[in-house]
């Protein structure tokens, strides 16, 4: 039950309701790791997957606030020439990533090429060969000729890559210090096998939803969902 991030901790839900009373020409556009409340409040939400191709759906005129992961809005800012209002949040683990010790590990793997998550800081995300999604990197990993990539993400997905391409080299990209730990999250490392199995076994702890807020939450994921598809009208963007 511990298990938050630190993007939904960015952004409550007072403060986003709020932020979009103040701009009531905007859409809300909201990455898929915030609370139910947040995602209540938005028009859309988005997975760093799905993210590009919703983006694009929507008309350039129309005005929009990108919460709460500052640089994944920032990303998609630059990469698609727009002008979203970012909320100003952040994953810690890839705010934790240096650039000094990146372009250190870079020197001593001249050929290796580096792949990024956008959550990370533009500092990192400019010196990636493939920037993308988790399943994306590991797609990239699958495809790319040579056998040595550097990865800047949780870490976590390191172990599933290793599995997959036993032949290949992951490096995890370091944090400040160069080998600290401060990019595996904490929240996550909460979750275990163990707690899992036993939280399917006694269906305990159980997270009880209001069923209006559900409700809400549901329509701006099901909007997700059906452009995630291509199967939604341009005119049918929302707007709460
Ligand atoms: S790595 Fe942890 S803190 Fe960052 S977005 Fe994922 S769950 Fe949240």
């Amino acid at each position: 039950m511990n298990a938050g991030c630190s993007l939904e901790d960015a952004c409550p839900p007072d403060k986003f309701r709020a932020f979009r009373a103040a701009h009531p020409d905007h859409i809300a556009l909201t990455y898929i790791n915030c609370s139910t409340e947040v995602k209540a409040l938005s028009d859309i939400i988005v997975t760093s997957s799905s993210a590009e191709t919703i983006l694009q759906q929507i008309p350039r005129d129309q005005k929009i606030i990108f919460g709460p992961d500052r640089h994944l809005g920032g990303y998609l800012n630059r990469k698609f020439d727009r002008d979203m209002l970012l909320w100003p949040g952040v994953c810690i683990v890839h705010e934790a990533f240096s650039e000094t010790e990146l372009l250190k590990l870079k020197a001593q793997h001249p050929g290796a090429p580096i792949a990024a998550h956008p959550e990370c800081p533009p500092t990192i995300v400019d010196h990636a060969d493939y920037v993308g999604s988790t399943s994306g990197i590991l797609n990239f990993a699958k495809a790319m000729p040579g056998d040595t990539l550097i990865v800047a993400t949780e870490p976590h997905i390191i172990h599933q890559m290793q599995l997959a391409m036993p032949n290949k080299q992951f490096i995890g990209a370091p944090g400040a210090d160069g080998n600290c730990n401060c990019n595996i999250c904490p929240y996550m490392a909460l979750n275990t096998m163990e707690k899992l199995y036993l939280s399917l076994r006694d269906l305990t702890p159980r997270i009880e939803i209001d069923e209006t807020l559900r409700l809400k939450a549901k329509d701006s994921l099901d909007r997700m969902l059906a452009m995630a598809s291509g199967t939604v009208g341009k005119g049918d963007l929302g707007g709460r």
